[in-house]
Order: C-alpha cells, then structure tokens, then sequence
C-alpha cells in the first residue's frame, strides 16, 4: 500500500459537515484539511452503482483538476429486509423538487419495511467507503461499516440524514440523540479513518 506522507489533505466534498468531521478526525494526525469549494471545484454527477465507484470518481476528479492527492467518502444506509437499499441511493431517497428531505426519507424508509413485513430487530449498516486518489492516477480504498437496527419513531434531533431511525450495536441512543462528536468516535467515517491513518507518515 503506497504510504501518505504529506501534511496537507484535500477532502474532495462540497459537504461542510462531512468536512468538519473529516477535519476533526484527521487534525490529530497533523494533517491540515482543506475542502472542494477552497478549491473552486466543481461537483461530479455520481454514477457510480458502487460506494468505491462514486468514491473514486469524486477522489480522481479532485486530484486531476489540483495536482493534491485528494480524500473522498461515499456513504449511505444498507437494510437487509430491502435486499441492502437504500444503499448508494440513500441521499437519493430524500430527493424532492424543493431540495433534500431527509424526515420524508425515513418515513418512506418505514414504510418500506412494514410492506416488507420486516422482522425485528430490522437489521441495517451505515458504510463509508474512502478513496485517496493520487494526481498520478494510483489510489487506495478504505472501507468503513458500522452495523445496527432501524427503529421508528424517529428519536432525536442531532446529526443528519438517516441518525434519528439507526440505532447502533450496543447503544440504546440513535445515532439523532448521540452528541455529535461521539457519534463521530464510533461512526462508519471514523471505522474507515481508522483504515487510512494507518498508512500516514513513512511507517
Ligand atoms: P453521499 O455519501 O454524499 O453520496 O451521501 C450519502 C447519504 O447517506 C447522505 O446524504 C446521508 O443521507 C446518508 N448518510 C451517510 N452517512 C450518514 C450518517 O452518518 N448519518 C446519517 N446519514 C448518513
């Protein structure tokens, strides 16, 4: 696995909350982040039918238009009673002509699982795949998971997205009731930064 020995780290996202965890997860290691729109960079369609497909594309466009080595994160929720969707869709599900509703997704979501008659506990993943792309096209993926339930009601206004319906292995919180930055301690995100700090400095 090529090593990582810069200080500096583009995170190819256009998100400001992706990048204020990715931030507060690298910060430690010494690594200065900076984010798409630092660097005027426009938002790739992703077509992808894979988290690691979308990841590259976002990580490769970055590099290329840069000259950094560029981090991306594909994300999203996997339900087993729905054969694994929402899966690279999740953001798609909370897609309405006024912009993303995420209250309406997870509505849709239950819904689902009761026409499913799905048993319980309902089990489900939030994945987080990280690509870092090199601009002389070599990359390294960094697959990251955190397995749990979707329960309904929803519970709890912190966090984003899908957080209120998952509840995670071992806790009795959503991830919508955690506080924000202990969910990022035990999220998918942080599994996979785990993955990617291992290769950081010159071993
Ligand atoms: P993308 O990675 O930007 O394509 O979006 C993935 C989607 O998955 C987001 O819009 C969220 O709805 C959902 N998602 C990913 N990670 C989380 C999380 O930690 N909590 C809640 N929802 C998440």
């Amino acid at each position: 696995m090529r090593r990582f020995t810069e200080k500096a780290l583009l995170v190819a996202t256009h998100n400001q909350g992706k990048l204020d965890e990715m931030r507060h997860l690298l910060e430690p290691f010494g690594i200065s982040v900076t984010g798409a729109k630092d660097h005027n960079l426009p938002e790739p369609e992703e077509t992808g039918t894979t988290f690691v497909e979308n990841a590259r594309l976002k990580a490769h466009a970055a590099a290329q238009a840069t000259g950094l080595p560029a981090l991306s994160d594909d994300s999203g929720i996997e339900i087993d009673a729905l054969d694994g969707a929402p899966g690279v869709y999740t953001a798609d599900w909370a897609e309405t002509p006024d912009g993303r509703d995420f209250t309406m997704a997870m509505r849709v979501t239950h819904e689902k699982l009761e026409k499913a008659n799905a048993p319980y506990p309902r089990k489900a993943r939030f994945c987080c795949t990280l690509v870092l792309a090199w601009p002389d096209g070599h990359d390294e993926v960094f697959p990251g998971v955190m397995a749990g339930q979707v329960v309904w009601p929803i519970r709890g206004d912190q966090g984003h997205g899908y957080d209120p319906i998952f509840q995670p292995d071992g806790y009795d919180q959503t991830f919508g009731e955690m506080d924000r930055w202990e969910k990022n301690k035990i999220s998918h995100r942080a599994d996979a930064v785990r993955q990617l700090v291992k290769i950081f400095g010159d071993g």
